[in-house]
């Protein structure tokens, strides 16, 4: 009996090492090989950066991480097309651009809970609650532009997405994907998992009296240039400051300072260093 143990021990040792092995020794190896044959041209790249002005600015260095990071996400997501729309390597990267920039400083961790995003080649309808039981998060303003689905895909506009990084303080594709960062720890509510370095109670102390000021002050479209759909609940209220953090960081210092701060704790990036608005 002992011996059946013992050999059944050394067994799971056995698979726990290659599973190892296999999660941490080899990724390395296995990214490399990934980024090495990306097959994304300079050419390509350039025309993507030059259609995005929010990335004005980054560092060599950055730019470098993010295409890395871009590469890797486009080969552990999966891109598909609705309505009949196509997905070509130009429409992944305006779109993994977009969805990197948050996470430059995070990690492509931060992602593991999807792994699809849905392009429709436009606004598209929707007959769901803003925010129902299974924590299905609309952003709906005139029509639904996109989604993002608690342990589900990533729904974008094209026609949106393509508009977005041109630094007018609107980004759809940041937007959903601020959501996915805050259903890190489940529901999208505002309070994404934050780092050790960070204090919860002042993220929830300085959240909520900016978002009840924005509530109470955010009457038509927009307060100081935020969209006031960030009025409609905690959720869109991060969502919508991820976007101008990125898009316009001075209005969010401006407006907001302790707000902004906790953001660039958290993004653990300075765009106002690199942007002018
Ligand atoms: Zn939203």
């Amino acid at each position: 009996m002992i011996v059946v143990v013992q050999f059944f021990l050394f067994v799971l040792g056995l698979y726990l090492l290659a599973k190892f092995a296999n999660r941490y020794l080899f990724k390395e190896s296995r990214e490399k090989s990934i980024l090495q044959n990306s097959g994304i041209s300079r050419e390509q790249w350039d025309e993507a950066f030059q259609q995005l002005p929010l990335l004005r600015g980054l560092s060599n260095e950055e730019i470098q991480s993010l295409e890395e990071l871009c590469i890797l996400f486009m080969h552990n997501k999966t891109f598909e097309g609705a309505q009949g729309f196509q997905v070509t390597p130009h429409v992944m990267l305006i779109i993994s651009l977009q969805a990197c920039l948050p996470i430059l400083r995070l990690g492509l961790s931060c992602y593991d809970n999807f792994s699809t995003i849905i392009i429709y080649p436009e606004g598209f309808v929707t007959n769901r609650q803003k925010m129902d039981d299974n924590g299905i998060v609309d952003h709906d303003r005139t029509h639904t532009l996109g989604e993002s689905w608690l342990r589900g895909p990533v729904i974008l506009s094209w026609h949106d997405s393509k508009q977005s990084g041109v630094e007018d303080g609107s980004n759809l594709v940041i937007h959903e994907f601020a959501h996915k960062l805050d259903m890190q720890n489940g529901v999208a509510n505002g309070f994404p998992p934050l780092h050790k370095n960070m204090n919860s109670s002042d993220w929830v102390r300085e959240f909520s009296k900016a978002y009840d000021y924005f509530i109470n002050h955010c009457k038509g479209d927009q307060l100081h240039g935020f969209d006031c759909y960030g009025a409609s609940d905690p959720a869109e209220f991060f969502s919508v400051f991820s976007e101008m953090f990125f898009e316009k960081p001075g209005k969010v210092r401006k407006h907001f300072p302790e707000v902004h701060n906790l953001l660039e704790l958290y993004y653990r990036q300075t765009p106002i260093s690199r942007l002018k608005g």
